[in-house]
């Protein structure tokens, strides 16, 4: 089986007839591991965990049940990674930060727990940016992640562990969260599938929350049919999760095999101004000519709002985090302030943990966040941001009316060098602009490859959808996907 191409399905068949056992493809992707992604290897630096035994305890199980000649699970012997916010029981959860270090969660996000139970091998914990807050993983206190397709280059962030992993191959697929673009946008970067999912889809329960009113998990793998599988199996109401919605999941799977053909296609003026690379303006184009000789209807729509959406963004997120944020003060989790001369006092051991544990990244955010939710300013930033929130959102209801999915770019530039942004915040956060307006107005959203640059580096192209119309957006992602080949 080769490396880094096998598919979910080609997996699962090889281990249901015998061509190889779960134990075996769980060996194969440590090994990979061991050699490329240390600093020995290609210094990829994705996983900060192995979660090795407990891999090798359900490989021995999904062997056992194929030896019986039992039916398998739709997952079985799947190797996955899990982005480092998300719990597995008895593993580290570092969130990328120093603050969570040593912290072990009791229990297994619900995430987790379902794909467990699908058959997948958890192989252990990704790399990303401290509390999920970034765009280049370079704010991780563990050090940045390689993009596996240029090594001198970001793999895009938050996630940009759960993306390398699975473009390098040490990993089929891989969980990561998006609260403003951290699933998509890394996935365009490495050249690989990520899907938002319509908000409430999915559980958040075991996700150590950023924005909880924008965050949500979702899947990575080298394929729409992959991603779809991975979705079909962690999405569904969970009684932990009160945001969690009671409507069936769709078969996302089944989809695919409805031709675009009639599908309306949005196409929004306002993602494609001033400041879209040209390259990755062409691909795009190129990839709705290919929807076109497909059926599909193409057409331009608008969303209004949509140079409203970074600072709605960066206020509402951060207000979040803040509150979110206070939760960890030495006391509970991870890391506390060793005692000196400084902290007698509870208040000061509570501050110097924070000092000493958050980075600079996440300190800017919960400053500005606390700012912005403080009297006398909750009106003029927190409150306004709700609103053109709403508008946002409306943007987004009148264009369905219209069509059944957009297509936009999802990041403006290719993937950046190591390094490049990391001394201007603003920058780094301009380069959300693409992602973040389906984050707040909470439809589903995905990315997948549709070509390279000159350079050889990977373009994604963005697909939405509206809430709880994850199959549409499939239908068109695979019918990109099928021209690129
Ligand atoms: N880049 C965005 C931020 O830094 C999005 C992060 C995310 O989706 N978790 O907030």
């Amino acid at each position: 089986m080769e490396l880094g191409s096998a598919t979910i399905q080609e997996i699962r068949a090889g281990i249901a007839s015998g061509k190889t056992t779960a134990t075996a493809v769980a060996e194969q992707h440590y090994a990979r591991i061991a050699a490329e992604d240390g600093p020995s290897g290609k210094g990829i630096n994705s996983f900060l965990a192995l979660s090795r035994e407990r891999a090798m305890a359900q490989a021995a199980k999904i062997d056992a049940l194929a030896a019986k000649g039992e039916p398998l699970p739709p997952l079985a012997g799947v190797p996955v990674g899990i982005k480092d916010v998300l719990a597995m029981k008895g593993s580290p959860a570092t969130a990328g930060s120093k603050i969570l270090q040593g912290y072990k969660p009791p229990y297994d996000a619900t995430a987790v727990t379902r794909l467990e139970s699908a058959g997948a091998v958890l192989l252990g914990k990704l790399n990303c940016d401290e509390f999920a807050m970034g765009s280049s993983n370079e704010n991780s206190a563990y050090g940045p992640v390689r993009n596996p397709r240029a090594l001198d280059r970001v793999p895009g962030g938050s996630s940009g562990g759960s993306a390398a992993a699975v473009a390098a191959g040490f990993a089929v697929a891989s969980l990561g969260s998006d609260t403003g673009g951290s699933i998509r946008q890394p996935a365009a970067f490495c050249g690989v599938v990520g899907v938002l999912p319509t908000y409430g889809r999915v559980s958040r329960f075991g996700l150590i929350a950023f924005a909880s009113s924008l965050d949500r998990v979702g899947p990575f793998a080298t394929n729409v049919r992959d991603a779809a599988t991975m979705l079909s199996v962690i999405a569904g109401q969970d009684a932990k999760d009160a945001t969690s919605s009671d409507r069936p999941v769709g078969d996302y799977v089944g989809a695919l095999a409805k031709p675009v053909k009639g599908l309306r296609i949005g196409v929004p003026a306002e993602y494609f101004g001033e400041g879209l690379d040209a390259e990755i303006r062409a691909a795009i184009e190129r990839a709705l000519d290919g929807l076109r000789a497909a059926g599909c209807v193409v057409k331009t729509i608008a969303l209004p709002h949509t140079r409203y959406a970074i600072p709605t963004y960066y206020v509402i997120a951060t207000a979040e985090a803040s509150a979110n944020l206070s939760r960890f003060d030495g006391v509970r989790f991870g890391l506390r302030a060793a005692e000196n001369a400084g902290s007698q006092t509870l208040s000061a051991m509570y501050r110097e943990t924070r000092d000493q544990g958050f980075g600079a990244e996440v300190k800017r955010r919960i400053l500005l966040g606390t700012y912005a939710l403080s009297a006398g300013y909750y009106d003029a930033y927190y409150r306004k941001a709700q609103q053109v929130r709403t508008l946002l959102t409306r943007d987004f209801l009148a264009a369905f009316a219209q069509v059944d999915a957009i297509v936009a770019p999802i990041t403006p530039t290719p993937p950046w060098k190591l390094g490049e942004k990391t001394a201007d915040p603003l920058q780094m956060y301009l380069e959300d602009i693409y992602s973040v307006a389906a984050s707040l107005a909470g439809i589903c959203g995905m990315c997948v490859p549709c070509g390279e640059t000159k350079a050889g580096l990977p373009i994604g192209v963005q697909i939405m959808g509206p809430h709880f119309n994850e199959e549409t957006m499939f239908r068109v992602a695979l019918s990109i996907e099928t021209a690129q080949r």
